[in-house]
């Protein structure tokens, strides 16, 4: 088959504030061929939207090249169509016009843009409600607008940016459903289509080949061909093979980079953490000290017990590892021995084991900690640490990670932060 795309080097950065550059996507690489769905699967932030927007022609990448049927990604390009999220209608008109508004660039007789916007609407599932404006619809029919808006174009390739995401799990099985269908029978007026999701089912359910992506640059890490004919059934054996075995590869990635990142710095306060709350931590743990778990489960089966997507799951499991709460293999997640004390203890214990493991696995707390007693205030500004941890990551990072350890640091008591006067301190006000 032919190539509708090719991505190749591509490599983007960002300036940052102190005036060098965040690097978002590295040596990119990734084709896609007519008749395929090819699924991006990472985490957010690793750059998955940076390069739906590259390849719609809306910015442009500081390294690699870009090629749409042969030709060279210098603009947007006639042909290619995007969903996003957030639907992105205009509230002021109907679904009719904004469908109508997909092709009103191209300069068609009126005759003909009614015509196929009214096709479109009719093949999306939306017949009947032409006339009525987004805020009369529910969020599924909005995102069937989205669709509709993007196909009305006939494009040659339809990116989509977790199209699913903001909908409810029912009215996105059915979508996704639909999609599918009409994409089986070839009734979609599209070639190919680019889908971005951090739904690791979902990616299973639709796609030919899912790229999956790495962080802190975003970049293809490998590569999965799902070998299922279509309409697939999720609860097969074969499919559920193919979820866990995303799975085991993406957390043994993960462990990998949480290994390295221990490592980073001086004193080790480079190590980027994710926001998780201890409230978070505990369900977990709780959740698998109890039947039918018993300490160790199949994080597939966690994700889809507890209702949890994987971006929520992760850094979790990823917490819980890195204060050795947990420990984290292949596709597993196993208690420690400290993990299954914690989900016995009371409130007094968890806090004291928290404290202990606070102090010694995660090097920024330890650290703040030590500068706190070492003043004889003991106290010190948010700046100070903010400032510090600059130096190693990037500004949103160290505001999440300085987050991260005050949330922490309040549930274990460890030292206490005023939100007010952004300062540390070893006091606990009570
Ligand atoms: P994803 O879609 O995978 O969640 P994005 O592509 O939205 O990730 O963002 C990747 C990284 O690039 C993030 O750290 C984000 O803050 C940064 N980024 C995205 N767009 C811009 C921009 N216009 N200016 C500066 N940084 C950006
Ligand atoms: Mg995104």
């Amino acid at each position: 088959m032919a190539d509708l795309l090719n991505v190749e080097h591509v490599r983007r950065t960002f300036p940052r504030g102190s005036g060098d550059e965040l690097l978002v996507l590295d040596d990119v690489n990734l084709t896609l061929r007519e008749g395929e769905i090819v699924g991006l699967l990472g985490r957010s932030g690793s750059g998955k939207s940076t390069l739906l927007r590259l390849i719609a022609g809306l910015a442009r990448p500081q390294g690699g090249t870009l090629t749409y049927l042969g030709a060279p990604i210098e603009g947007p390009a006639r042909g290619v169509a995007m969903v996003f999220q957030s639907f992105a209608l205009f509230p002021w008109l109907t679904v009719l016009e904004n469908v109508q508004l997909g092709l009103e660039a191209q300069g068609l007789p009126l005759q003909d843009i009614r015509t196929r916007s009214l096709a479109a609407i009719d093949l999306i599932g939306l017949d009947g409600y032409e006339s009525a404006y987004p805020r009369e619809l529910s969020g599924g029919m909005r995102q069937r607008v989205g669709f509709a808006r993007a196909m009305v174009v006939h494009p040659n390739i339809l990116l989509m940016d977790e199209p699913f995401s903001a909908l409810d799990v029912l009215t996105a099985e059915n979508l996704r459903t639909d999609l599918i269908e009409l994409w089986d029978k070839r009734q979609l007026p599209i070639k190919g289509i680019i889908l971005v999701t951090h739904n690791i089912e979902e990616a299973v359910q639709m796609c030919d080949r899912v790229l999956m992506f790495s962080s802190n640059p975003g970049r293809v890490a490998s590569e999965l061909k799902i070998d299922l004919p279509q309409p697939r059934d999720r609860t097969s054996p074969a499919f559920e093979d193919y979820v866990d075995r995303i799975y085991v590869e993406m957390t043994a990635r993960r462990v990998e980079r949480l290994r390295a990142a221990q490592m980073v710095g001086p004193q080790g306060i480079g190590m980027p953490l994710t926001h998780v709350s201890p409230n978070q931590i505990s369900g977990l743990i709780e959740a698998l000290a109890a039947p039918p778990y018993g300490g160790k489960a199949d994080l597939p089966d966690v994700a889809y017990e507890q209702e949890l997507e994987v971006d929520e799951l992760f850094p979790v499991a990823e917490a819980m590892q890195l204060l050795r709460l947990a420990e984290v293999e292949g596709g597993d997640i196993k208690l420690t021995h400290m993990g299954k004390r914690f989900a016995d203890a009371e409130l007094n214990e968890r806090k004291e084991i928290f404290s202990r493991a606070l102090q010694s696995y995660v090097p920024l707390a330890a650290h703040i900690k030590k500068v706190l007693d070492e003043r004889a205030s003991h106290s010190a500004p948010r700046a100070r640490f903010l400032d510090e941890l600059e130096d190693h990551m990037a500004e949103d990072a160290a505001e999440e990670t300085l987050k991260t350890v005050v949330s922490w640091a309040r549930f274990s008591e460890l030292f206490s932060y005023n939100d007010d006067a952004e300062v540390f301190s070893l006091e606990n006000p009570t």
